[in-house]
């Protein structure tokens, strides 16, 4: 009998060690719970990053899936297709936007969103070329490739990686004033995370996201919202900016817009900017294929038909409650917005990783971000009775010596 060590040994001698996982190997999923090869049964409090907040192995998806693979799976766009419309106007009625432009992974969709910036600087605000500058936020994440990393402020992301691509002055996140400050006359876009997920899921000062946007307004400047991680209903409203009354020019989704089936990201924006984009302008051979475009509809009228927003807000409120009553024993921070919660541990403690360790062999799968934070961000489809029998668990392990 194959065991977890036969596996994990497999991937640690032939593949890149490039993660640092939790020493489980699944086989199964279903809903929020998911299955090792030994036959354990876990609660995913990750959902892969917030990729499967409608569950693992939605049988709605899935059935989605199945019914386009027996019909048709890749055209290229060089083809018009008979789903990639229907997403397109799907996404619009979601989300108010007038168009959107279609990705693989989070990344390409970020690296979209700053093209299309960056052209509208150009044509629209009049910014010199090759001057375009686009703010962005100390301890953000937006992806991996080259460009992005260019402006992150985690040394490792990209300490070996250079040389990078410039235009991205950085200000201080949650500092309204330092965004004053960084604007000048080629200043483009600002990009931010509402909240920033892989930083330890931080919230900005309240009011924050609101006067960044004013500030957009005031100086013809467009607000980016990498919304990858945050938006479809994670924090309790469709997009984190909704707690703020926000509305970004442009706005970048991934993860659970495909439920976790296949990569499908987009870029959703109004016409005067994305209708920027002309053909040869930018392309991708996989992205806004019929099979993705297909899944990502059926993710989408998942969220809605399940109420998964609702349910993200009252749940994660409940949560929290029961959270804040927990004694501060080795609990330095704890924050949250709907089904996503930060519990940030005492740094003298050493990190969370072993609290994740042993939430894992109490059934919780749960990881460690930005070192000493426990993240709790279950598929959206979680229900009061799970919350129920999980929260002592993590009670009992908060309290642990
Ligand atoms: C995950 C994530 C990305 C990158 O998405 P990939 O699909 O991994 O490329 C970008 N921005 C945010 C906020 C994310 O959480």
């Amino acid at each position: 009998m194959l065991n977890s060590e036969y596996f994990i040994n497999l991937e640690n001698q032939y593949g890149a060690h490039n993660y640092h996982p939790l020493d489980v190997v699944l086989v199964k999923g279903e809903g929020v719970w998911v299955y090792d090869v030994e036959g354990n049964k876990y609660l995913d409090c990750l959902s892969a990053y917030s990729a499967v907040s409608q569950g693992h192995n939605h049988p709605k998806i899935k059935q989605a899936m199945i019914d386009q693979l027996d019909r048709l799976t890749l055209t290229s766009r060089a083809f018009y297709n008979d789903k990639l419309g229907l997403f397109y106007k799907k996404l619009s009625e979601m989300t108010g936007y007038e168009m959107s432009l279609p990705m693989n992974s989070g990344a390409e969709a970020v690296e979209t969103a700053i093209k299309v910036a960056r052209k509208w600087g150009y044509h629209i605000k009049g910014v010199p070329r090759h001057q375009a500058e686009i703010i962005v936020a100390d301890g953000n994440f937006h992806g991996r490739t080259i460009t992005i990393i260019s402006f992150t402020s985690t040394h490792q992301y990209k300490h070996d990686f250079g040389p990078f691509t410039p235009g991205f002055p950085m200000v201080k996140y949650g500092d309204i004033k330092a965004i004053e400050d960084a604007i000048n006359d080629n200043t483009v876009a600002i990009m931010l995370e509402p909240l920033q997920g892989e930083n330890g899921i931080l919230i900005p000062p309240e009011g924050y996201f609101k006067a960044v946007e004013n500030l957009c307004r005031e100086n013809n400047i467009l607000l980016i919202a990498d919304e990858i991680q945050t938006g479809l209903g994670r924090t309790g409203a469709f997009f984190a900016s909704d707690h703020e009354n926000v509305r970004p020019d442009i706005m970048v989704i991934g993860k659970a817009l495909s439920g976790g089936f296949y990569p499908v990201s987009a870029v959703l924006a109004d016409e005067p900017i994305l209708g920027l984009i002309v053909p040869g302008d930018h392309g991708s051979t996989f992205g806004g294929n019929p099979l993705g475009a297909a899944v990502a509809i059926a993710a989408l009228e998942v969220i809605e038909e399940e109420k998964l927003v609702e349910n993200s807000r009252d749940l994660g409120q409940y949560m929290m409650d029961y959270l804040e009553e927990v004694p501060k024993k080795n609990i330095h921070d704890l924050r949250g917005k709907g089904l996503f919660i930060g519990i940030e541990l005492k740094h003298e403690l050493g990190g969370a990783r072993r609290y994740a360790e042993v939430l894992k062999q109490k059934g919780i799968l749960a990881k460690e971000t930005h070192t000493h934070t426990i993240r709790l961000a279950p598929p959206l489809v979680l229900d009061k009775d799970t919350a129920d029998w999980m929260l002592p668990i993590i009670r009992d392990t908060l309290l642990m010596d």
